[in-house]
C-alpha cells in the first residue's frame, strides 16, 4: 500500500531528477509571488499595529523537495520583507527559514543551497530543515508567521483505506469495470483529501501566530471537468503500467494493488473545506491554467517522460521493483503514435489553485 512515506521526488542532479525537471512547477511558484508579497506586507503591518514591528519572523515551506524550487518561495518572502522594511525605513526582523519535506527527501542538496540564502540576503536569516509529514505537528504552537507550499498538498497522507482494505483497484485494466467503478474510486479519493486537508489546516492553525498567513498552491481539477472524470496525472502513469501488465511485464495482482496517493480538488471543493474547517479566512483564491506558462511544443515525449519519472519513479520502483527501463520503452512505443501523448494530457487538464489564507 502506498503511504506518504514512499512519496518523494527523484533525487540528485541526474537527467530524470526533480531538480532538472521542475521548471513547469517553478513557473507556477512565480505565479504565487504577488500573493506572498501581499501576505508579507499585511503581516508586517497587522502585527505592527497591535504590538511593535515584529523583531523575529518564522517562515516555512512545506513540501520543498530539492533542486532550485526548494528555496524559491522562501526567497520571495525574505525579499518581500527586505523591500517592505526599506520602503518604511524599518530595521528588518531576524528571519528564521525552515524547509520541510518527508524524511526521504534529498535534504543533502537542500542544506547546501540554504547556505546561499543565508549569505545573500540583508536581513539576518537563519535556516534549517524540518523533516516530517505536514499531516503531523511540525512546529511549536504559535510560532510560525508565514507558511508557503507549492505543488505538494495534492499528495495525500495515504491511499484511501476504503480501496486498499477492500482490495479495490484504483485503475482496473478492464475498461468497463474501470468506468463502472470510477465514481466510487473518485469518491474514496475525494474523502481522503477532505480528511487530510482538514487536518493540515487544523495543525497549521495551532502553529501559526494570531494573524499568521498561509499561501499555498495545489494542482487541481478545472471547474468545468466533471469530478468523476478527473484522474490527475496518474492516469497517464497507470495506462503505461496497465499495458506492461497486459504484456506480462508486471504481475496483475501487483498492478491491482498499486495506488498513487494523489488527488486534485476543484477550486470550489477547496473553498468548502477551508470554510468548513473554520480556522482560516480566505483572502484570495485564484485558478490558473499551467499551460499558459510554457510553450506546448516544448513538451516532447522524452521531456514529458523525464517529467513523469522525476515525480513518479520512486513510488513505481518502490512497488514494482526495477521496471523503469520497460516503463520507458512502453511509454515511447505508445507515444510514437502521433498525437497520443497530447491526447492523454488533453484528457487530464489540470489547473493550479492558489489560496492566500489568514488565521482567523
Ligand atoms: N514545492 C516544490 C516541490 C513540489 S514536489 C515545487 O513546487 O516544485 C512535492 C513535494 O511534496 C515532494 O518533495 C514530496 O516529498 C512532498 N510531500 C508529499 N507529501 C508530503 C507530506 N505528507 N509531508 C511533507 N512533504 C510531502
Amino acid at each position: 500500500m502506498a503511504s506518504s512515506q514512499m512519496v518523494r521526488m527523484n533525487q540528485g542532479q541526474g537527467e530524470t531528477s526533480y531538480a532538472r525537471n521542475s521548471s513547469i512547477q517553478n513557473a507556477q511558484q512565480n505565479r504565487m509571488k504577488p500573493l506572498i508579497e501581499a501576505a508579507v506586507v499585511d503581516l508586517c503591518s497587522s502585527i505592527n499595529s497591535s504590538t511593535v514591528f515584529p523583531r523575529k519572523m518564522l517562515i516555512a515551506d512545506l513540501g520543498c523537495s530539492s533542486g532550485p524550487n526548494a528555496l524559491a518561495l522562501v526567497s520571495l518572502a525574505v525579499e518581500a520583507i527586505h523591500n517592505h522594511c526599506l520602503q518604511f525605513q524599518q530595521s528588518p526582523p531576524e528571519v528564521c527559514v525552515l524547509l520541510n519535506d518527508l524524511p526521504e527527501n534529498d535534504f543533502n542538496a537542500v542544506v547546501k543551497s540554504l547556505v546561499t540564502l543565508r549569505q545573500s540576503n540583508k536581513p539576518l536569516v537563519v535556516t534549517g530543515v524540518t523533516p516530517g509529514s505536514f499531516y503531523e505537528r511540525l512546529f511549536t504552537s504559535g510560532s510560525l508567521h508565514l507558511v508557503c507550499s507549492s505543488n505538494s498538498l495534492q499528495w495525500l497522507s495515504k491511499a484511501p483505506e476504503h480501496l486498499t482494505r477492500n482490495q479495490i483497484p484504483a485503475y482496473d485494466i478492464d475498461e468497463n469495470a474501470r468506468r463502472e467503478r470510477l465514481p466510487m474510486v473518485h469518491e474514496a479519493y475525494a474523502q481522503q483529501f477532505r480528511k487530510d486537508f482538514t487536518l493540515f489546516l487544523k495543525l497549521r492553525a495551532k502553529e501559526l501566530v494570531s494573524g499568521g498567513r498561509m499561501v499555498v498552491s495545489i494542482i487541481g481539477r478545472p471547474s468545468y471537468v466533471i469530478a468523476s472524470r478527473f484522474f490527475h496525472l496518474w492516469e497517464i502513469v497507470a495506462q503505461i503500467l496497465s499495458v506492461m501488465t497486459s504484456e506480462g511485464a508486471i504481475d496483475k495482482a501487483k498492478f491491482d494493488s498499486f495506488y498513487i496517493p494523489l488527488y486534485g480538488p476543484s477550486c470550489q471543493e477547496l473553498r468548502e473545506i477551508i470554510q468548513e474547517e473554520g480556522s482560516f479566512s480566505i483572502r484570495e483564491m485564484r485558478e490558473h491554467d499551467p499551460k499558459t506558462d510554457y510553450d506546448n511544443t516544448f513538451v516532447t515525449p522524452s521531456r514529458f517522460l523525464n517529467h513523469l519519472r522525476a515525480i513518479f519513479e520512486p513510488i513505481i520502483v518502490e512497488h514494482f521493483g526495477e521496471v523503469m527501463d520497460e516503463f520507458v520503452r512502453t511509454a515511447e512505443r505508445r507515444w510514437s503514435v502521433e498525437g497520443s501523448m497530447q491526447d492523454g494530457c488533453a484528457r487530464n487538464p489540470r489547473v493550479m489553485l492558489v489560496a492566500s489564507l489568514a488565521k482567523a
